[in-house]
């Protein structure tokens, strides 16, 4: 797999299993606020690049000819 795994600064869980407070789009990317099991918090910088939901333009059925 791809891209660093983050962990937890204070229990060391890893930040898959932290919960997802909010996320937020920026310039950059995606900015996630993360929230542990253990009650501490951070925020998760996802560049576009890695950020998920990002499709292809001209993906699905847009546009209509008529004749
Ligand atoms: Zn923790």
């Amino acid at each position: 797999m791809d891209g660093r795994m983050e962990f937890c600064d204070r229990c060391g869980c890893p930040a898959a299993l932290a919960e997802t407070e909010s996320t937020h789009h920026t310039s950059e990317g995606l900015v996630r606020y993360r929230r542990c099991g253990c009650g501490h918090r951070w925020v998760q910088v996802l560049a576009f690049a890695e950020a998920p939901g990002r499709l292809p333009l001209g993906s699905g059925r847009s546009g209509r000819s008529g004749g």
